[in-house]
């Protein structure tokens, strides 16, 4: 009817089907749109990044790191759907890590255990308690709100590798959206990282490593994903107790500033990033493995080796930024080793896996 009347009366029509109402203006694109459309061509964008990228195979084993955050919530939800829909004969399975942040995590870990039952897909937990001794409370009580997101980040990328292992999945997909990705493009300028400036936009990394990762939301952004599920999907929206991060936070803000005065300047960012190309001549971190645990390191321990036992031996500062540690004679610099620093910040339910 409203329809009908908007049509008679000449008022506005979504300008994709060109029949409803328009209901919301679409951040990517800024179009006047109706919210059929605009779920339709939400899924469908990321339906064609999946396609297109060949992110997955039929028959494939697939892990969701799910933090109960919103990213991955509709990620989980989405993928399912996709799945479903298309028939990518995908096995999915939701995999959280519990870092022991009361009052933070143990909520989100609720919301995710409702996504279990409400999606059907099995979950899998892992925390640091029981991978590392340590839970991230007590991290913080020895070491203070300094360089807490630099353990956490460590540890996080070493549980879900090792969740992964224990589910056999065959991939790994995080819930960074195009957001995130452009907000890395620029603090890794920032920092002078051009190793990890042109990794970082990757749509699948880790190919070489035990686990490859995808990113099915590289070029989603974060206001479409706050947009789609209106009311209906259940997810936390709480900051971590232990979140400072100013610098990153300033790369946001920029970026959401940016976005403000022209929307495409998110995939412009992204595509900078990925135009980049390291010349032959920089020098690379050769990959082996951990002596101690056997993760993938380009050092005699892994990071997380070094700071467990900066921890275990009440040293925490062992392995923190420049400082000379136990790799020392190998290389001074660990922070060129395993590629943690990029996505720290995202790594963490405040901004999702
Ligand atoms: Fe961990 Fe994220 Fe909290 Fe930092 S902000 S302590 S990385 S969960
Ligand atoms: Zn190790």
């Amino acid at each position: 009817m409203a329809e009908a009347a908007a049509k008679l009366k000449g008022g506005r029509l979504c300008s994709i089907c060109n029949d409803r109402r328009p209901a919301l203006k679409r951040p990517k694109t800024l179009e006047q749109i109706c919210r059929e459309c605009f779920y339709t061509v939400f899924e469908d964008e990321i339906h064609n990044v999946i396609v297109e990228n060949q992110l997955f195979k039929p028959g494939e084993r697939i892990a969701i790191g799910a933090s109960g955050g919103k990213d991955s919530t509709v990620l989980a939800y989405v993928l399912s759907e996709l799945n479903r829909r298309h028939n990518y004969g995908l096995d999915l399975f939701l995999l959280s890590v519990d870092e022991g942040i009361t009052g933070y995590r143990d909520d989100s870990l609720e919301t995710v255990k409702r996504n279990e039952i409400q999606y059907g897909l099995p979950l899998k937990v892992v925390s640091y308690k029981e991978l590392y001794g340590w839970t991230m409370d007590e991290i913080v009580k020895l070491i203070g709100l300094k360089n807490n997101c630099t353990f956490c980040g460590v540890f996080r990328r070493q549980a879900l590798d090792r969740g992964a292992a224990l589910l056999k999945v065959d991939k790994l997909v995080t819930g960074h959206n195009a957001d995130d990705i452009a907000e890395t493009v620029l603090l890794n300028i920032l920092r002078g990282d051009i190793a990890r400036l042109s990794r970082c936009t990757s749509i699948i990394t880790g190919e070489d490593g035990p686990i490859p990762r995808c990113k099915p939301f590289k070029y989603t952004y974060e206001k479409e994903i706050v947009i789609y599920p209106f009311c209906w999907l259940d997810y936390f929206s709480t900051e971590c107790i232990y979140s400072p991060n100013a610098y990153r936070g300033f790369a946001r803000e920029f970026i959401k500033d940016l976005e403000r005065m022209r929307p495409r300047a998110i995939l412009d960012i992204i595509k900078s990033g990925e135009d980049f190309r390291i010349s032959a001549s920089t020098k690379m971190p050769e990959q082996g493995n951990c002596e101690r645990c056997g993760y993938i390191s380009s050092q005699k321990w892994c990071k997380a080796c070094v700071l467990l036992e900066g921890l275990n031996r009440g040293l925490p500062k062992l392995g923190i930024g420049r400082s000379r540690g136990l790799n020392n004679e190998q290389n001074k610099d660990m922070k060129l080793t395993d590629g943690t620093k990029s996505m720290q910040s995202k790594q963490c339910g405040t901004l999702d896996f």
